[in-house]
């Protein structure tokens, strides 16, 4: 806030970078670069696309102010609050600009976040705009650029936000199979669930000078290692060094480079506008063997009856208690579930690019006669163990093992189960080196599409992308005292609230049982626990959970690959979409 703004301030400003005393219309006249140090100044969206974009060819996409606050989040503040303050302070109804334009004569579709608006944070109302602007991307036939800046998704919309992630990869997915380019511009700052998806699982990603990117921020791993980090440690030419982005632009050259690759992309020997009907694209068919034509068939019905079979009704247990019971060290591991619900696993090993991660497990089962595909977070039940299982915190050889059997599932035809419990993807130094924001954010592009049946069951912890990357299903069923979080509520405690002690206040605010996961439509079905809780009766458990599994699973193997994917698609959606329509108040 600018309690005192006297002209003084207005016609100056220091650089974060030199602390040089400039003026404040050379720097504008320099795009907010430093001519000093060359420091780049943070833009707001709208002054990012006065640079970017053709003069006169911006044409905006309609807001969407929703004023919806769907969880009733209150920290310190209530949420609606927060918006309120962030509109009045920024003149924008969300925390992303968005728009047609040409950039040196080349059409293109435009989402420009804006940092300034709660942290350019990834809502449900930024996600349904993202995405509107993907599908108008396909609509015309142009290519997507998406300029980032964020520091991940909106803690205040619970898992509702987490689940916005997928919904504007598969966005992004459906460019990819009509062969349309998509470009992603990292500014400053670029993290959590903005890095995890549709910031890197674009064709092409260029950073910006200055711009820092990366899952875990630098505080969180600082605090989890212990140890100091790496000079330059996440910034742009970290990023090329270990050839995560394509190549480190200033911003003056921005605009010029991006020209050059929309060209490169523009149909040949045609005008880039009109519409052009294409055929089936050849990534597709690549990634997606055995998937055959799309199939344009009638919207047919939810493959698995009620939303909610899973039993009475669990009696109200404090969201905090979940929590812990969720983390007790007894609880079945992926391990003991394939041991005690599936026949004759064999495990399968490595990501084939330099690395076996041991928090991700996987390989072909059997479940009542019928293979499957099984691929899960391990723990532990003692220290040894879940130091060795890094506690199920998955790397980005994890990932990609997990990608890669997920792909095998579809080739040969199996359907894919998945058993989550894990606290969050690995927030280390290592795993930043190796991409681990990218890793994520394929695996959910890939599920998106991925032409086989997935089952999805969270079985402990929903640690938010690292959860996600193995949760984009057709059915996603919850344990009776599991829990699922776009962040930990230590983490949003300590974010929200001035206190640590504030975690369980954390957890009841972010809405992260089954039950009301259930009743947001995150999850499908509640899998009831024995009393008192899974890790008293493990074999109870087991029983419970295959039969959940089955009744899931039967119906989705008779639907053809194709309509199965457009349905996984929908249910992803609406979450953005549901909320979009709706404008009441919020209070
Ligand atoms: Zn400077």
């Amino acid at each position: 806030m600018t309690a005192t703004a006297p002209r003084e301030e207005q016609l100056w400003s220091r650089c974060a970078g030199c602390a040089s005393l400039l003026y404040r219309k050379r720097l504008r006249r320099n795009l907010d670069v430093c001519p000093e140090c060359g420091q780049h100044a943070r833009l707001g969206a709208p002054e990012r696309l006065r640079q970017l974009v053709d003069p006169g060819s911006l044409c905006l996409l309609p807001d969407l102010a929703s004023e919806v606050d769907p969880i009733d989040f209150v920290d310190v503040l209530p949420y609606p609050h927060r918006l309120t303050a962030a509109r009045a302070g920024t003149g924008l109804a969300e925390a992303v600009v968005c728009g047609t334009a040409t950039i040196g004569g080349h059409p293109a579709a435009l989402a420009v976040m804006d940092f300034r608006f709660l942290g350019g944070s990834l809502g449900c109302a930024v996600g349904e705009l993202i995405t509107r602007t993907a599908e108008r991307a396909l609509e015309d036939r142009i290519p997507l650029v998406l300029v980032t800046a964020s520091g991940g998704a909106r803690m205040q919309e619970g898992a509702l936000s987490l689940m916005q992630m997928a919904t504007v990869s598969q966005a992004i997915a459906g460019l990819r199979e009509a062969g349309l380019l998509t470009v992603s511009v990292l500014t400053d700052p670029t993290y959590g669930g903005v890095a995890a998806s549709f910031a890197t699982n674009t064709d092409l990603v260029l950073a910006e000078s200055g711009a820092r990117m990366g899952f875990a921020g630098p505080r969180v791993i600082r605090q989890v290692t212990g140890r100091a980090l790496p000079e330059g440690f996440q910034t742009a030419d970290f990023l090329l060094r270990h050839g995560q982005v394509d190549m480190v632009v200033q911003r003056r050259s921005l605009r010029g480079r991006l020209s050059a690759l929309l060209a490169a992309a523009a149909p040949r020997g045609r005008p880039a506008r009109p519409p052009v009907p294409r055929q089936e694209p050849a990534s597709r068919r690549e990634r997606l063997a055995g998937g055959g034509p799309a199939v344009d068939a009638a919207p047919s019905r939810s493959t698995a009856g009620d939303p909610v079979h899973g039993g009475p009704q669990p009696a109200l247990r404090d969201a905090w208690d979940t929590v812990r019971i969720a983390r007790h060290p007894g609880r079945p591991t992926t391990l003991d579930y394939l041991e005690s619900v599936f026949d004759g696993f064999v495990e399968l090993h490595g990501d084939r690019l330099g690395g076996d991660c041991p928090a991700v497990v996987g390989g072909v089962a059997r479940l009542a006669d019928r293979h499957v595909m099984v691929i899960g977070h391990q723990k532990g039940h003692t220290t040894a163990e879940l130091v060795a299982r890094n506690f199920g915190m998955a790397s980005p050889a994890g990932h990609r093992k997990a990608l890669r059997l997920m792909r095998l599932a579809a080739r040969l035809g199996l359907p894919v189960v998945t058993l989550v419990d894990t606290p969050g993807a690995d927030p280390g130094v290592t795993a930043e080196e190796h991409g681990q924001a990218a890793a994520i954010a394929e695996n959910i592009l890939t599920l998106t599409v991925l032409p086989t049946p997935v089952l999805a069951v969270i079985t402990g912890e929903g640690g938010s992308g690292g959860a996600l990357a193995l949760a984009v299903a057709d059915r996603v069923l919850m344990l009776q005292h599991a829990v699922y979080s776009v962040i930990s509520p230590e983490g949003c405690a300590a974010i929200l609230w001035p206190d640590r002690p504030a975690a369980p206040q954390a957890a009841r605010a972010l809405r992260l049982t089954a039950p009301e996961l259930c009743r947001l439509g995150v999850v499908d079905e509640i899998v009831p626990e024995p009393a008192t809780a899974a890790h008293d009766d493990p074999g109870e458990t087991a029983h419970r959970l295959r039969a959940a599994l089955l009744a899931n699973l039967l119906p989705l193997l008779d639907v053809p690959p194709a309509i199965l994917v457009r349905q996984r698609r929908q249910r992803f959606r609406r979450f953005g979409a549901a909320r979009a329509g709706t404008r009441a108040g919020a209070r």
